[in-house]
């Protein structure tokens, strides 16, 4: 669907996947005016299709529009535009317990312009992809090492949103990290460059005995759908949930560490390597924790339990 700057989106309509075309001169091309959401549908035991909390990547996407000076879907048109698309993908939604269907929308200044300037039109689309499981390892434990040079987000700056220069920031940082055979990056504050703040893809949490704490939102990380939702799950299973400033030194103290995404669900941590040391958690990292939230989540979205919150649309 389209948008004139200053307008509103129209309804839809479905179409093939397959190129489109821009202006060199497009918004998104020259100044980064794009934004995008990540969501998965699954296909239950009796063959329906849930979403997972479909209207909070909307809501999302509706503050991210606003940092990036560009118009937005209605949370009612996000979700019934993801609603269409799923329906007319169904055939590639994977069976029962084998993956899921991964959703992109994407937002973006489609409109030409030249001198600095929000782009005159916007287009938002979405395409889906069958996706299994996101590291190599699958709900293995996965490796990090910390970044103490380059930064993800500064304060004051988009990291909060999902823009897609966030993601080019960290290609260095991640690409070094993938050649040096860790999973993934993770950043640290750039101010006091002691305190958590994300990893490249998803959210972090350190468990010390009955308590659990993770980065405070506070525009510099994402605010992860998959973390929000671990944190109610958590406080229901009777753990306490800290969201503060996390220094990086405890990590040495934690009993495990834990990332949370749309695309990782939720993955152990089996070591983290800083400034050259390496932390290594039990058991490879799948703790009793991990392992207990991964299993209330999954099968909520998997609809195994009664989703008594409401997080599944059908
Ligand atoms: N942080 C970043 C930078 C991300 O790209 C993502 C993935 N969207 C997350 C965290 C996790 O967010 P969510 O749980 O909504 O997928």
């Amino acid at each position: 669907m389209k948008c004139p700057k200053g307008g509103n989106f129209s309804n839809g309509e479905l179409q093939r996947f397959g190129n489109i075309e821009l202006s060199p001169s497009a918004g998104i091309l020259n100044y980064g005016q794009g934004l995008f959401e990540g969501l998965k549908a699954y296909r239950k035991e009796d063959g329906h299709i849930l979403l997972f909390r479909p209207e909070e990547n909307a809501l999302r996407m509706r503050l991210g529009a606003e940092r990036m000076c560009m118009p937005s879907p209605t949370v009612e048109q996000f979700v019934e535009a993801v609603q269409a698309t799923v329906l007319a993908n169904k055939r590639w939604v994977p069976p029962f317990g084998k993956g899921s269907l991964y959703i992109r929308p994407l937002l973006m200044g489609s409109g030409a312009v030249l001198g600095l300037a929000p782009a005159p039109e916007y287009t938002f689309l979405i395409y889906v992809s069958p996706v299994g499981n996101y590291f190599k390892e699958g709900i293995a434990p996965i490796h990090l090492i910390v970044e103490h040079e380059l930064h993800r987000a500064t304060p004051g700056g988009t990291g909060g949103v999902k823009t897609i220069g966030n993601y080019a920031a960290v290609l260095k940082a991640q690409s070094a990290a993938k050649l040096k055979g860790y999973s993934d990056v993770l950043y640290l504050d750039c101010v006091h460059k002691k305190y958590l703040e994300e990893v490249s893809s998803c959210n972090i949490f350190v468990v010390k005995g009955n308590t659990i704490s993770t980065p405070a939102i506070k525009g510099t990380i994402l605010p992860g759908i998959t973390r929000k939702s671990i944190i109610d799950v958590a406080r229901k299973e009777g753990f306490q949930v800290e969201e503060r400033l996390v220094a990086v030194d405890e990590l040495l103290e934690a009993d495990e560490v834990f990332v949370t995404g749309t695309a990782v669900v939720l993955s152990p941590v089996g070591s983290i390597t800083y400034l050259g040391k390496r932390v290594s958690y039990g058991n490879e990292g799948v703790g009793g924790v991990s392992q207990e939230l991964y299993s209330v989540l999954t099968r909520l979205q998997m609809g195994l339990i009664e989703d008594t919150l409401n997080w599944t649309v059908e």
